[in-house]
């Protein structure tokens, strides 16, 4: 029997990932595009670790279902660890990467290059339909920022996050380099065992 899992989200480009770290599992996973009366979870906490428990708690309890959901945002020390959880909405308005590229950009072009390490984080967590959390996890990846953009691929600031190890950013690299080095597919391997055990227990 195939568990449906709802991913809490409305990022496309997210469930793109999460659907292909997942597809070896049987599980139908479907994001909040279908649930027209789920509310829209403020994000009010100031960490990763409680904005992706309120979003996962509250989605579950509002339409009754399992729920996978995650907070994740890019961490640049030298600025004092801004973006930090304000990531998408860097530049006012959520999700506007362009704008949001546009402030980071400039802030990067102030630091000395051997100030510019970053890192992403991703926090996930899964929730039991009553609300319920399972099982939390936390992923990193490591890179630099650079002063431009450079690639098509990924979202968000993937264009300025180079990995020093390939010479280029997630925007240049292909969507299997990023599965197997990114913050949400670190994260979503340790939440792999308590998915199978809860979700897909004869696999
Ligand atoms: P959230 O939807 O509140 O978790 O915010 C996530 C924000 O963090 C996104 O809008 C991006 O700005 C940034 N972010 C998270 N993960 C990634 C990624 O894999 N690539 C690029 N930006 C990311």
């Amino acid at each position: 029997m195939t568990a449906r899992l709802v991913f809490g989200t409305r990022n496309p480009k997210k469930l793109e990932e999460l659907r292909d770290l997942l597809a070896d599992l049987p599980i139908e996973l479907c994001d909040l595009s279908r649930y027209l009366h789920c509310p829209e979870i403020a994000e009010t906490g100031t960490t990763f670790v409680e904005n992706a428990d309120l979003k996962a708690i509250g989605v579950a309890r509002a339409i009754g279902e399992w729920v996978l959901a995650e907070d994740s945002g890019l961490v640049v020390p030298a600025l004092g660890g801004r973006p930090g959880v304000d990531s998408a909405i860097y530049a006012g308005r959520h999700g506007d990467n362009a704008a949001n590229n546009a402030k980071l950009l400039a802030e990067v072009q102030q630091l000395p290059p051997d100030q510019r390490s970053a890192y992403y984080v991703c926090v996930a967590v899964l929730a039991g339909p009553d609300g319920t959390v399972h099982a939390r996890t936390e992923g990193r990846c490591h890179g630099v920022l650079i002063p431009e953009l450079r690639g098509s691929g990924g979202f968000g600031y993937d264009p300025m996050f180079l990995i020093p190890e390939f010479h280029r950013t997630f925007g240049e690299l292909s969507l299997r380099v990023k599965q197997a080095l990114s913050h949400r597919a670190r994260a979503i391997a340790q939440m792999r065992p308590t998915l199978r055990k809860l979700l897909a227990p004869a696999n």
